[in-house]
């Protein structure tokens, strides 16, 4: 089988790095493709970083407007084969289709929301700050910028960030996660259709190797990070040391609490599409759920009813809602982590261990899984799954909800389901949590705004997507004018 290549300079090339690790399908261990990796793929990112370098030097001279026409071919292209990318993702990343192609829609919002980069850039300007003197910010690129990318959102995350970065004038390098590297790989064909200068966007394949070259090379300005909180936080310290700017989004452990007055079977089905939906393998899944006060084991059954009618297959499958989890490596640390739970006192609602699914022998499967009373000093309670596992806990207040929900080491996203608006508002304010959900299940951020996070979910300043990629993707520069109508240095 053909080893993928590189995308450098406007050429899909072979990487200088012969070794190989295989894309498999988490659904049935098919190969896929096989990505290079090792430590000749530093030479490729030299390669990158040479390209990108020459290509800014036109670029960020080119009217923003202009600069954005190529993004709006862009849209039109990723929209034409929508279909096609969803069912790469499905392949490597083991989702269902409709969560594929729900993942592109996210992705072509952010090309969207990047298109109004040249009002988005606009700067401020105040007159006569003195007499005859003025006063104004301006917005230019950062210049090379590169972006690290995990498996769980192989066709959307890569959009939180270069879309933005080349619209504010800068070239970019992404370096997608080895385990899923396919779906990129099409929508490189498609950025290689669109009327860029050659080395502007460039993709270079690896792991540890490739990324370490982007953080040590000194002509990458800027370094986005997605995927776990040990590499974010990792990424973040030796970026910085290196003098770049770094956004950092890490992992997580999602609460949700549940007020006795929630409507329960409208509550149950959100909260578990939430903690099942990509199989847990989201960085907004709901993990841990607080029912809070009386509830008469109402919400406890309906989580359980709600849970156990996920089906669970092969994504490409009709009527299939839940896929596989991405390796057997990650099935087996999220079984471990069931087991924990258990000895450490929790009681088992719902088992979906041992799972098989006929067809598919060898696919990652887990079904929908339940913890209830789960352990508060324990391991499980503070530790992120990532696989398709609730646990259930009961408290009596909300402010002993809130006060859980703040010891929390991550910061990703916290919701609340009630019908009272003084404790949606009361938690809204106290939630130590970048993204919050009032009666959501997935806060996630439209493109628009920032995709937040807090704590270890989060290393640096500016998120991606939004306003905020605008100011991480250029820097400021401050003017400060004199033109007197009569040449004197009295204020
Ligand atoms: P990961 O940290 O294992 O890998 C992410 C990227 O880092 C990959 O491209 C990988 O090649 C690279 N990498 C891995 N180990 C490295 C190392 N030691 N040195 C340098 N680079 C390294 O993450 P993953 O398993 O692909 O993704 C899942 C994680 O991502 C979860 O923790 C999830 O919560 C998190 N995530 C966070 C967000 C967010 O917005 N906060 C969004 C999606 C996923």
């Amino acid at each position: 089988m053909e080893t993928l290549k590189n995308y450098i300079n406007g050429k899909w090339v072979e990487s200088k790095e012969k070794a190989t690790v295989n894309v498999l399908n988490p659904a049935n261990q098919e190969i896929l493709a096989k990505v290079p990796i090792g430590r000749e793929t530093e030479k490729d990112v030299q390669d990158a970083v040479s390209a990108a370098s020459a290509a800014l030097k036109d670029w960020r001279y080119i009217p923003a407007m202009k600069r954005v026409q190529p993004l709006y071919k862009l849209k039109q292209l990723l929209e034409e084969h929508q279909e096609k990318i969803a069912e790469l993702i499905t392949l490597e990343c083991g989702k269902s289709f409709a969560e594929s192609k729900a993942e592109i829609q996210r992705g072509i919002e952010n090309v969207e929301t990047a298109c109004a980069t040249p009002t988005l850039m606009q700067s401020e300007f105040s007159e006569n700050v003195a007499p005859g003197i003025d006063e104004f910010m301006i917005r230019q690129p950062v210049g090379v910028c590169a972006c690290i990318s995990p498996f769980n959102f192989p066709g959307m995350i890569p959009f939180w960030f270069l879309p933005y970065a080349i619209a504010c004038g800068n070239s970019f390098i992404l370096k997608p996660s080895e385990k899923v590297p396919l779906t990129m790989m099409k929508v490189f064909e498609l950025i290689d259709q669109l009327d860029l200068p050659a080395g502007l966007i460039n993709l270079v394949h690896g792991g540890k190797e490739s990324v370490d070259a982007l953080l040590d090379h000194p002509e990458v300005k800027a370094i986005s990070f997605v995927g776990s909180t040990s590499v974010a936080r990792y990424i973040y310290e030796r970026g910085a040391a290196n003098g770049k700017r770094v956004q950092a989004q890490g992992g997580a452990k999602n609460p949700v609490i549940v007020m006795p007055d929630a409507d329960i079977e409208m509550t149950s089905k959100i909260i578990a599409d939430s903690v099942y939906g990509c199989a847990g393998q989201r960085c907004l899944a709901a993990s841990n759920i607080i029912a809070v006060g009386d509830q008469q084991g109402n919400i406890r059954d309906a989580l359980v009813e709600a849970a156990k009618n996920k089906s669970t297959g092969f994504g490409m499958d009709e009527g299939i809602e839940m896929g596989p989890v991405i390796t057997p490596a990650s099935k087996t640390r999220i079984e471990g982590l069931i087991a924990r739970g258990i000895s450490e006192g929790a009681e088992l609602l719902l088992d979906g261990r041992e799972t098989t699914i006929s067809g598919y022998e060898k696919g990652n499967f887990i079904k929908p899984t339940i913890l209830e009373n789960v352990a508060l000093d324990g391991e499980l309670i503070a530790t992120e799954i990532f696989g398709p596992v609730m646990s259930l806990l009961h408290m009596e207040k909300l402010e002993e909800a809130i006060d859980f929900v703040n010891r929390n080491k991550f910061g990703n996203m916290a919701c609340l389901f009630t019908k009272s608006g003084l404790h949606a508002r009361t938690f809204r304010n106290m939630a130590n949590a970048g993204n919050i959900g009032i009666n959501i299940g997935v806060a996630a951020p439209m493109a628009q705004f920032p995709f937040s996070g807090w704590n270890d979910s989060f290393f640096g300043d500016l998120h991606g997507q939004g306003r905020h990629a605008i100011e991480f993707f250029t820097q400021t520069k401050v003017v400060i004018e004199r033109w007197p109508s009569e040449w004197s240095r009295k204020f």
